[in-house]
């Protein structure tokens, strides 16, 4: 039995896991159990799961000795930027990284990466357009490849005009045509700030130059990111749009266990693909210049997104400032190296500054 010690348990990813975990008791445990402020329901799963440890990050448990001492996977699934945290005491702790937060690579790749090196950790993609690259690279990160292409849904606003997105509601941005995910995710696919963070976290998972790696819109989530080959073969991974399945695989590849409906392609009958409209999502390039910029950029830009789609959700800004207030923070703190923990934590803090600054004028 494979034990998981499980970092954000009660968000949307976190309660897949358990899912998966309750239709294959005979090959997962749970270990450790941490959420972010849901103590009621951390109770509830604490006695469904019988884990060693059950921690409230609101409580300020953030971290104990033994987190991941008694795991075989570190599933972290917490996220935002609190992620990073946690998936470097786990490389610290020596553990195997089932790793869906996303934020841990597009602010700390450099540093996860050459920690998870140092240690010999690995780090098993949980996203489903980075599963669908290990899958397509049979499950061999050092295969020779000439492209990733990731697909992206587009979310709610691929046709919208200008005029449009200015006007678009939080209520209007959180209902994702194709994927069930939590707040932030769901607004960073409607503005294509979540697609530029893929392919930052593509560019560390498969030491791939930015130049290898483009995006193109597939609006029905079937294909979930092909690679192609210097003979001009490309290989896909295809399926219905369930986090389950790359959770899973993230758990027992090479393995595989049921999961999810097999797909029927004569009901499907047509797939749709088209180019990424980048000058409607500006969001899509901040992310990459920010990703090629590398140093403390990629920090600044995500503590500035977390503080943007917060005050968008509150009401307090309009969509196209999302964009237009992770540019001035990009552009108000200056650039510097982040070699640390503590480098990116700052950085974090001065573009979380930078974006209230943009906002609220304080
Ligand atoms: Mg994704």
């Amino acid at each position: 039995m494979k034990k998981i010690a499980l970092i954000g348990c009660t968000g949307s990813i976190g309660r897949q896991v358990l899912d998966v975990v309750r239709s294959h008791r005979e090959a997962f445990g749970i270990s450790a159990l941490v959420c972010g402020n849901d103590r009621a329901k951390l109770h509830a799963l604490a006695e469904e799961f019988h884990p060693q440890i059950a921690l409230c990050a609101a409580d300020g448990h953030t971290m104990s000795e033994s987190l991941f001492e008694d795991c075989d996977i570190a599933f972290i699934a917490a996220g935002g930027f609190a992620g990073l945290f946690y998936t470097l005491a786990a490389i610290g702790a020596g553990k195997k990284i089932a790793l869906a937060n996303k934020e841990s690579l597009v602010v700390g790749g450099e540093l996860v990466m050459a920690e998870a090196k140092r240690k010999g950790v690995e780090i098993v993609p949980v996203d489903s357009e980075h599963s669908a690259l290990f899958q397509a690279l049979g499950f061999r990160r050092d295969a020779p490849f000439e492209r990733l292409v990731l697909t992206a849904s587009g979310g709610p606003f691929l046709h919208h005009t200008k005029e449009q997105l200015a006007r678009v509601t939080a209520a209007e941005a959180l209902a994702h045509p194709t994927w069930k995910m939590g707040p932030k995710v769901t607004v960073d696919c409607a503005t294509l700030l979540n697609k530029g963070y893929e392919i930052i976290e593509a560019h560390w998972l498969y030491g791939a130059d930015f130049s290898r790696i483009t995006a193109v819109i597939h609006p029905e989530s079937i294909v979930h990111s092909l690679v192609y080959f210097q003979d001009g073969a490309a290989i896909a991974q295809l399926g219905y749009p369930d986090m389950r399945v790359p959770i899973q695989l993230a758990l027992t590849y090479p393995d595989r266990l049921p999961c999810a409906p097999m797909l029927d392609l004569a009901q499907l009958q047509t797939l749709h693909f088209g180019r990424l409209p980048e000058e409607k999502f500006p969001c899509f390039g901040l992310a990459l210049e920010a990703g090629k910029r590398g140093g403390n950029a990629p920090a600044v830009l995500n503590g500035a997104a977390e503080e943007a789609v917060r005050a968008f959700l509150a009401g307090d800004i309009s969509f196209p400032r999302i964009a237009e207030t992770i540019e001035s923070a990009l552009a108000h703190v200056p650039q510097a190296a982040a070699q640390t923990y503590a480098d990116l934590a700052e950085a974090d803090r001065r573009g979380r500054g930078a974006a209230r600054k943009c906002i609220y004028g304080k």
